[in-house]
Order: structure tokens, then C-alpha cells, then sequence
């Protein structure tokens, strides 16, 4: 049967001789796998189409689990996020979550909508430690974790301070707190961000500015989540977290201005 879908490349592995085998997020049919024949050979026309991040128009065959390139054309390329070490570490990162969050078949509409917005995002050299924080949370919603931040897990308190519980299930009251020893104490920036992140639509990301403490913290909010509900081992991760670290080392790093301690959020719609 002759597919015809939009999707985005979220895995790009070589097969066999001069081929690739892609990974499609598509909004219709959820994860594709797909071979592209002759991928990898100097004058192929699909060379650039199988790359990782590639936007396009894909029509494949498909009988059994793999799908067949029939033809296909890029309908944006994504080429800013080859360039440099950030843009592809941080588009990697998303594109591998993505990948290994969601099941084949899976219903994708809304995730594959908030990918590419992440990737336009980082295209667009907004800040990637919230850019990527926002998706961490889209996608622990689309697989079906999404914490809860508005009212104390355990007994619906709304008034806070919270404290923030991966193992819980989100926010804990002052009350309740004792039920996790380890939840963490986060800046109220910090809250104010899980909670924007979680009703936020990615297509509406402005510009945030946020001090780099609160980045830090967010980063250990959502760590610690993801690690307790979705368990994913991701090889991008370790040479992301190198990047956090020691990126500044390297020169490489986009600079970006710390916001005053009052004004934590810039001049975006969020
Ligand atoms: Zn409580």
C-alpha cells in the first residue's frame, strides 16, 4: 500500500550498503520506519531528505513493519540545527525523546505539532534550556505522565508552598511533605515555568529570559520526573548534560543575557 504523509526525520540510521533507514514522527500515522535506498550514495536525491530533522513530504510502500521511500521532497530542512554544537545537541536530544517516548501507531498529531515547533524554536536561536524544558513536559504529557502543580497531590491543597515530588506525583503541600523526603524545594520562577510549560501550546513560545540558577533547577525538576515515569535510557542525553556543564568552556555557547532578579520572564507571549 502507497503512503503518503508529513513528517519529520527523528532517527537516520545507516542500513546495509549506501542505505538508511528514517524514523517518521508523522501526524497521521504516528512513528514510520522507513527505507530510503541509495540514501548514502554522492548523487542521490534523497540524501538530504533522510537526514536528521528534515521536514518533508514522504511516500513510502509499506507491507510489513518497514516502509520503502517511493518519493519524497523537504519541505523545510532544519539546516541552522547541523550547525555548531548546541543547535544539534539540544534537536538531537528532542528528536530521541520523541523516538523513544511514543510507541509505532501511536496517535501523534499533537506531539508531532510540538516538535516541530521545538524545532523551529531552536532554529530560531531562542534559548534551548527552556525551549527543550517545554517539550521535556509536552512529551511526559503525551505519553501520559503530566505532573500536577496547581494543588497538593495528596490532599488537594491549594495554597502553597509546595514542594515539588516525582515520586508523588507533583506538588506537595507543607502538610503533606513529609511523603517525600526528596521532593524539591523550587524558586517560585520555577513553579511559575512547570506551570506555563504544562498548559503552554509550543507554537506559542515568545522569548523567556531566565536566570541561569532557575535553569538549573527546572533542569532537576524534569530530570527527575522523566526519570521516574518514563525510564528512558538516551545516549544524546550524556553529551547534553556535558553541554549544560562545560559548554561555556568551549566557547561555543550562545550567550545569552541574565535577566534581572526581579524580571524573570521576557518580552514573550507565554
Ligand atoms: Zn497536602
Amino acid at each position: 500500500m502507497l503512503y503518503r504523509v508529513e513528517g519529520l526525520v527523528i532517527r537516520s540510521t545507516d542500513y546495509g550498503e549506501g542505505n538508511k533507514i528514517i524514523t517518521l514522527l508523522t501526524p497521521t500515522h504516528g512513528k514510520q520506519g522507513v527505507i530510503v535506498r541509495g540514501a548514502k550514495k554522492l548523487k542521490s536525491r534523497y540524501g538530504s531528505l533522510a537526514q536528521l530533522f528534515t521536514y518533508g513530504d514522504f511516500s513510502y510502500y509499506k507491507t510489513g513493519s518497514l516502509g520503502t521511500l517511493n518519493s519524497g521532497e523537504i519541505i523545510t530542512s532544519f539546516q541552522e540545527l547541523r550547525q555548531g554544537l548546541e543547535g544539534p545537541a539540544y534537536a538531537a536530544y528532542a528528536a530521541e525523546l520523541t523516538d523513544r517516548a511514543i510507541n509505532d501507531d501511536e496517535a501523534a498529531a499533537y506531539l508531532f505539532h510540538q516538535l516541530k515547533a521545538c524545532q523551529i524554536a531552536l532554529a530560531e536561536g531562542k534559548d534551548p534550556q527552556i525551549v527543550v524544558r517545554a517539550y521535556e513536559m509536552k512529551v511526559s504529557s503525551a505519553a501520559g505522565y503530566a505532573p500536577l502543580l496547581d494543588e497538593c497531590v495528596s490532599c488537594g491543597r491549594q495554597e502553597g508552598p509546595f514542594r515539588f515530588s516525582s515520586t508523588a506525583g507533583g506538588a506537595l503541600c507543607s502538610s503533606c511533605k513529609y511523603r517525600d523526603s526528596s521532593a524539591l524545594e523550587l524558586e517560585e520562577t520555577v513553579w511559575k515555568l512547570l506551570r506555563v510549560f504544562s498548559a503552554l501550546d509550543l507554537r506559542r513560545l515568545g522569548n523567556i529570559a531566565v536566570r541561569d540558577s532557575s535553569k538549573r533547577q527546572l533542569q532537576l525538576a524534569l530530570r527527575r520526573w522523566m526519570d521516574n515515569h518514563l525510564s528512558l535510557n538516551l545516549k544524546s542525553r550524556n553529551f547534553l548534560d556535558q553541554w549544560e556543564k562545560y559548554g561555556d568552556l568551549l566557547g561555543e555557547r550562545i550567550k545569552r543575557p541574565e535577566p534581572a532578579a526581579e524580571a524573570e520572564t521576557g518580552d514573550g507571549p507565554v
